[in-house]
């Protein structure tokens, strides 16, 4: 059979990364492209020396040349945690737009199919709980975390419009928050935080009350989740998540006592529009693809772990 070809917008980050790995081990021929802006090629380093592996240093906002045939076109480029978007949030509000607009046409252009990596922040600040994917959300356009949540939510729509007037394959997903290994210590977000404070025996920053809740997903389930969407026949938005359902201060707590740390909680501002709630629904998941989330926090944390120790003590 005919080896496929992919290709990887945002390869060199936390999720993009993971994704090239299952789709060489898939034997496709992968094109993994980054600007490298929020991507790192330690990242991808090891899979360099694969011959079927392709890297391309290049900004996916401006056209997108690839010569050879194309089967299927990966959307995940993009700053993804609230610290990233905050520090860029033209390149945000780019990559969501003019990104998507440059990954669809390329995807029409090779007669492929196109998959775009949406996010449970279309929802909001959500008044609905757990999360449909029926929901229409609740986002404050001009908030901070606008860029990333109306980016996505365009880029969402771009990629309807496509399906519709052009008859493109299409797949959308709406990502809850995931975590696992080649998440940037330093990106601010919840789990990499506290690891990182734990280990550094530095404290433990739980912003507000620590009562918002989040639903955490391990890397592996979401990848799997993601390929099974690409491979079905189902256009519509799927929530991907754990639905696994924590309060921050919770977590905060099971990491501390994971690591067995010293650390002390200390208590600072919650950011503006700071969702106070998510849990996805996953029925639709489940009953398309067939698909839930097969590895519990724990194990998922302690593999986590490991990751951090080699990044932090060498
Ligand atoms: N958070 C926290 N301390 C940190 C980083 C994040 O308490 O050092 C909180 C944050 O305010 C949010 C939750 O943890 O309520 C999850 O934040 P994250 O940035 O991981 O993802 P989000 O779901 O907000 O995009």
């Amino acid at each position: 059979m005919k080896q496929k070809v992919s290709v990887v917008t945002g390869g060199c980050g936390f999720l993009g990364s993971h994704l090239c790995e299952k789709l060489l081990g898939e034997n496709h021929k992968v094109f993994c492209l980054d600007s490298l802006i929020t991507g790192s090629l330690e990242n991808i380093s090891h899979l360099l020396s694969n011959k079927s592996f392709v890297f391309v240093e290049c900004d996916v906002t401006e056209f997108i040349s690839i010569e050879e045939n194309v089967d299927f076109v990966w959307h995940f480029a993009s700053p993804a945690s609230p610290i990233d978007y905050l520090k860029l949030p033209i390149q945000t509000l780019k990559v969501g737009a003019l990104g998507t607009h440059k990954a669809l046409g390329l995807a029409k252009a090779k007669n492929a199919r196109f998959f775009l990596a949406s996010t449970s922040e279309v929802y909001g600040d959500p008044l609905i709980h757990p999360q449909k994917e029926n929901y229409w959300g609740n986002v404050n356009p001009i908030g901070y975390r606008g860029v990333y949540d109306e980016a996505k939510r365009f880029a969402e729509a771009m990629t309807m419009a496509y399906h519709r007037y052009h008859n493109l394959e299409t797949r959308i997903v709406r990502i809850f928050n995931t975590y696992g290994p080649r998440m940037r210590i330093n990106d601010g977000r919840a789990i990499p935080s506290f690891i990182s404070q734990c280990l550094r025996n530095e404290n433990v920053t739980v912003f507000g009350d620590g009562s918002q809740t989040r639903s955490v997903c391990y890397v592996d389930d979401l990848i799997d989740g993601i390929y099974r969407l690409m491979m079905s026949n189902n256009f519509e938005p799927i929530n991907i998540g754990n639905p696994d359902e924590i309060t921050i201060l919770q977590l905060a707590q099971e990491i501390i006592e994971l690591i067995k740390s010293k650390s002390k909680i200390i208590f600072e501002r919650l950011p503006q529009d700071d969702p106070k709630i998510r849990r996805p629904d996953i029925s639709k998941a489940n009953e398309i693809l067939n698909w839930f989330p097969k590895v519990d926090r724990k194990t998922g944390l302690e593999k986590t772990l490991q990751y951090f120790k080699t990044k932090i003590n060498g």
